[in-house]
Parts: structure tokens; sequence; C-alpha cells
């Protein structure tokens, strides 16, 4: 037996990578098919030596995973983090490559992470870290080649040095590098409320073909940050009825009904959404089994589980936090006959908006928030709808998580053997 490779033994490997063995499996794909899938293109490690304000420098590690490239240039975030792993990476970039092929937009999947507890860090000593992690990794990022965005502790103003620094080295501003910058440099308002805005959309979606509209139903939101509250946001302007919303202090509930607009300004003045007035307090678990038509998980992972699924009685669930719902809570719901929209597919508002605003970049156009969220809108709409349908004429035993892996795999898969990769 030869060694493992050093992201062989990651948990979150080790699970990105059963989830393609079983996608796999239902669309018959060979063994050494599967083996090209399970490993990274590249996997770059850099090294970060930032002086740190006291004068002593302190080595940090950085890594950039290029799952795959088939369909376009990798396309994933890049997050700070004391626990950052090569494995981690290199599983969240391959998650990358299926979520760009489920959302049909022209990109590969590529991930990135430096192993730091930014909250130590000065801004200065942020700055020289996240310049020198991208200098590092120049040669391997481009417009054309691999494009990073944020993710957790990184933000547009990440974007702006890593987009300043990119350009100095290659001599032009070098706009479609990173996306999710600041507007001044390029960036789209809208980048803000797109996943929250994606989320509404497929549960929009979801209604109308399993319960007959989003008019008047009623919807309970976990997690009321960028995605929960813009979720809430968006499906109360489409006529839903917002009975619950939670953060990690504990939920509100009225059911006539929650002002979503007054609830922001609570969240923004007080930091939690529980000083908001009319409405009773209830635990986030009892948020998950209110008797709702609609269900926003929005915080965080593994919170539907064997245990609560039978009593949840929501019969839509569109999943805003990547992984709320652990593989045998999905059984049981798709069992009891809930649509439960998998993360993959629902909260891709973020990097969809990612293209628009990297496809205008590169043109030198720009775009109205109006006109962003219309496209969005579009894109979203009509992934929803291929998905859903091909899940209901082909895979419907299945839940539709199951279904929507396959279809993203099946698409890398027919595009790497189109170029004869395989
Ligand atoms: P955020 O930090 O802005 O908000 C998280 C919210 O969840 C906060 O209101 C927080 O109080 C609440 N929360 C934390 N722990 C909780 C708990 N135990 N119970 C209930 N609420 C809790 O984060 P975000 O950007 O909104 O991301 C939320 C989820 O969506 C994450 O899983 C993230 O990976 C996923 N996601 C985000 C984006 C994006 O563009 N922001 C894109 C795709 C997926």
């Amino acid at each position: 037996m030869s060694s493992p490779l050093i992201y062989e033994n990651d948990p979150t490997y080790q699970m990105a990578v059963k989830q393609l063995k079983e996608a796999a499996a239902i669309l018959g794909l060979p063994d050494d098919v599967v083996e090209v899938l399970r490993h990274p293109e590249k996997l770059v490690q850099v090294k970060i030596p930032v002086r740190l304000d006291n004068g002593k420098i302190a080595v940090f590690l950085g890594w950039r995973s290029q799952h795959n490239s088939a369909l376009g240039p990798y396309k994933g975030g890049i997050r700070y983090h004391p626990s950052v792993t090569p494995g981690e990476v290199v599983a969240l970039s391959m998650w990358m490559t299926w979520k760009n092929s489920l959302a049909g937009i022209p990109y590969g999947g590529g991930k990135g992470g430096v192993r730091v507890d930014p909250k130590k860090l000065s801004p200065r000593e942020l700055e020289e870290l996240s310049r020198k992690y991208f200098a590092a990794i120049a040669k391997d990022v481009g417009p054309d080649v691999d494009i990073p965005a944020p993710d957790v502790y990184t933000n547009p103003q990440t974007m702006a040095w890593y987009f300043d620094e990119y350009s100095k080295i290659v001599g032009y501003n070098a706009w479609g590098v990173v996306t999710a910058k600041p507007v001044d440099l390029g960036g789209l308002h809208a980048r803000e409320v797109s996943t929250g805005f994606g989320v509404a959309l497929t549960a929009r979606e979801a209604a109308k073909k399993w319960i007959g509209g989003i008019e008047g139903k009623t919807v309970a939101v976990q997690g009321f940050g960028n995605v929960g509250r813009y979720a809430a946001y968006y499906l109360a302007q489409w006529g839903a009825k917002i009975v619950a919303v939670s953060d990690s202090k504990g939920g509100i509930y009225n059911p006539d009904g929650l002002n979503i607009e007054e609830v922001m300004k609570v969240k923004d003045e007080t930091r939690t959404v529980i000083n908001y007035k009319d409405a009773k307090r209830i635990s986030n678990e009892e948020l998950l089994e209110l008797d709702v038509d609609i269900l926003i998980p929005a915080a965080i992972e593994n919170v539907i589980t064997e245990k609560n699924a039978p009593r949840i009685k929501a019969k839509v669930i569109s999943e805003g936090a990547n992984g709320p719902t652990t593989p045998e809570a999905d059984r049981i719901l798709h069992d009891k006959g809930v649509v439960v929209v998998p993360d993959i597919l629902a909260n891709a508002g973020g990097v969809t908006m990612s293209w628009i605003e990297w496809s205008h970049n590169r043109m030198g156009c720009f775009l109205t928030d109006e006109e962003a969220l219309n496209r969005l809108d579009k894109i979203m709409t009509n992934n929803f709808h291929r998905v859903f349908d091909e899940w209901q004429k082909k895979y419907s035993n299945y839940p539709m998580r199951v279904a929507a892996y396959v279809i993203a795999i099946d698409r890398v898969v027919r595009a790497m053997k189109l170029r004869g990769w395989i």
C-alpha cells in the first residue's frame, strides 16, 4: 500500500468522494472515470511569511485547489480559517465543480484557503497576508484560468487587494481575476443580496410545483444573516407570509406574519432578531418544526437530522446554508413527500451573480441592480425547472439532492468526453 496523499484522509474530502461514488453508481460511470474525477487537476501550496506589527515574522500556509476545468476556468472562493486543511480545500473545490455545472455557467470548480485566524491579525497584517497569498498563486489564477471570490472571513476588501496585487503583476487592470469586488472596482451592488435572492427564487418555483404557488404561504427562516435575511425579504415581496425567523440568540414567531424590514432594522441596531417586539420567542429547534408551508435553513450545517425530520411539517425546504440536512433526514423527508431543494442548486445565486459580474467586466459593460437581478431570476428559474423536471422524469425515487449531483456530474463527464479527456 502506498501512503495516502495529503488530502485523502480528510473527513470532508472522504465525504465528497462518497457522494461522487454514489452519483457515479447511478450514472453507471466506470471506476477509472471516478478515479479521474476524485483528484484535483492541480493543488498548489504556498508559504506566506508576514511581518507582524511586533517586528517578528509569522509563516502561514495557503492552498488553491483546481478540481476540474472541463466546463471552463476554475471558480470558487478563498477562505481564511485556523482549521483549513488541504483536504477540506480539495473537497470544497470538487463541490464547486458540481455546483457550477448544475448552475449551467461556464466554469469549472476551484477553492482556496489560508490557515490563519484573521481575527488575530491587524488590518495591516491582514492586507500583507492577502497580497502575499495572491502574489504566490498569481501564476495559477487569471480571468481565463481561475477566478476566486470571497468565502469564510474574506470579503470585497480582500478581493480589492487581490485584484490590485494581480493587476500590478500583469501590468493592466485585470477586472475579471476575482468577483464580488467592491462596486467602485467593477463589482455589483446586487451581489450582496444574490444568494438570498436565489434561495427565495428556488423556494418560489418549488412552491409553484408542489403547493400551488407562493402567494399567502407561510415561511420560517432559520438564520438571519446575509442569506436568510434576503431570502425572507424577497419571499415577503412575492406575497409569502414570513411567520418566524431566528439567529444564534434564538427565534421569533408571529402566526400573523412578521414585518421583515422592521426585523432587519432591529437586527442591525441590536445585533439580534429577538428584540423585535411583535412576536413570541421560540428556540431554533422549535422554528424547524413549526406548522409552515416553507422552511429555509440559512444558518449552519446538520440542523435537520433523522431525529427532527419526522416532525418537520413544511412541504418545501430550500437550503440556504451549506449542508443543513443530513443524508438520513433527506431520505425521511423525501419519503414524507417533502421537496428539499438542495444547497448546490438553491444557494448558487452568489456564484451565478459572480458570473454575471465577470462577464460584464470582460465586455467593459456595467449593469444596474435591476438588470442584474432580472438576469439572475431568469437563469436560476430555468435551472430550477431543468433540474426539477429531470429529477421527476428519471430519478424520482431518490431525494432531489441525489438527482442534482447526478445531473451535475453527468454534464462534467460529457464535457470531458467531448474534449477527449476520458
Ligand atoms: P452570516 O454569518 O451572514 O449569517 C449566519 C446567520 O446564522 C446569523 O444570523 C447567525 O446569527 C445565525 N446562526 C449562527 N449559528 C446559528 C445557530 N446555531 N442557530 C441559528 N442561527 C444561527 O452567514 P451567511 O453568509 O448568511 O451564510 C449562512 C449559510 O449560507 C452558511 O452555511 C454559508 O456557507 C451558506 N452560504 C452563504 C453564501 C453567501 O453568499 N453568503 C453562499 C452560499 C452558501
